[in-house]
């Protein structure tokens, strides 16, 4: 069950909702987000929801019973969007893409992504600066450097940034330089870093788990829409199965589920769900097809030289020619 509140309700008058609701037998969760009030009942059997609505100060009752209820789209028909400075919507008409390199590595490899996009009209870059890798061996990223140095090429170019945040405790000093924190595949329910990433206010974008289902998916994206953030946004990269021939399974079901499912924008990562370049282009418009609001696509200057996926990056060029087909078809 969600319970909104009216938004001018007071700490006291939202008290009373709650002590009302414990005469009811109901323990109750109150949060606040960006844009609204909510207590969620944590009881699983609920009392007429005529008497809860009868209450001062409540907008709206909906009754929901599945594991995740804010990012559900049973309550909330209309699909939210994310907004950033920049201008980019991402969950509207549009389709968006995002482009760059799998780990940021030098400032020529930065600028020569960065004036493709801007050349391509892609207007969020994405880049690797903390990376999880299989490896201890294996790069690990420039670290906050990197994103500092993409922060100061991006900016004067209009270009937003999306880049993977590892651990709770780099929030504050990343938080200046990146415009969507990325939360990777393998801590998709790192459910301490999805707790902090709900005090912020920047958007999220959150990847499915490597053997994560879509209610996993949904459920990590609860924690962080509970925790006061509703700025999210949902991305399918591929499951691991069977099958060897690939990198990962990339799961187009999931897309029209979860748009079914949720209100929350949903962005396809094929790069990661097929892992080889030549295929990546194929599997974007496949996505963008089946409803997916955008793509997050690996790129760089020289991906035979790129220190981390250039198996499945595109180059500059593959980049200008999708983009040019995708803005032709969509
Ligand atoms: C990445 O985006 O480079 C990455 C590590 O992705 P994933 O978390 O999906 O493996
Ligand atoms: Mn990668």
């Amino acid at each position: 069950m969600i319970i909104q509140v009216q938004q001018q309700a007071t700490a006291s008058q939202i008290e009373a909702i709650t002590s009302a609701l414990k005469e009811m037998d109901i323990n109750a969760k109150f949060l606040k987000t960006q844009k609204a009030k909510y207590i969620i009942p944590l009881s699983k059997s609920f009392p007429d929801i005529r008497k809860i609505a009868q209450l001062p100060y409540v907008q709206d009752v909906h009754r929901l019973t599945d594991n995740y209820k804010l990012v559900s789209a049973k309550w909330k028909i209309k699909p939210s969007i994310v907004s950033l400075n920049n201008g980019t919507q991402i969950g509207a008409n549009s389709k968006v893409l995002i482009a760059g390199p799998c780990s940021l590595e030098n400032e020529a490899q930065i600028e020569s992504v960065a004036q493709q996009l801007v050349k391509s009209n892609i207007t969020i870059m994405r880049g690797g600066a903390f990376k999880p890798r299989s490896s201890p061996y294996s790069f690990r990223g420039l670290g906050l450097d990197g994103l500092k140095m993409m922060h100061e090429i991006c900016a004067p170019k209009n270009i937003a940034i999306i880049t993977e945040i590892m651990d709770a405790k780099h929030i504050e000093k990343m938080y200046p330089y990146v415009d969507i924190f990325q939360v990777g595949a393998r801590n998709s329910q790192n459910f301490d870093l999805l707790d902090a990433l709900g005090k912020t206010d920047k958007p999220v974008m959150i990847k499915r788990g490597i053997s994560g289902t879509i209610e996993e998916l949904l459920q990590s994206a609860e924690y962080v829409f509970s925790g006061g953030n509703e700025e999210i946004i949902l991305c399918e990269r591929g499951i691991r199965s069977f099958e060897t021939a690939y990198r990962n399974t990339f799961d187009i079901n999931a897309i029209p589920i979860l748009l079914e499912k949720s209100h929350l924008p949903v962005i396809a990562d094929p790069s990661h769900g097929i892992g080889i370049r030549r295929h990546v282009p194929a599997i974007t418009k496949a996505a963008l097809a089946a409803g997916a609001h955008g793509a997050i696509i690996e790129a760089h200057p020289q991906p035979e030289l790129a220190v981390s996926d250039g198996a499945q990056s595109l180059n500059l060029e593959e980049l200008e020619d999708l983009a040019k087909e995708i803005s032709l078809i969509f």
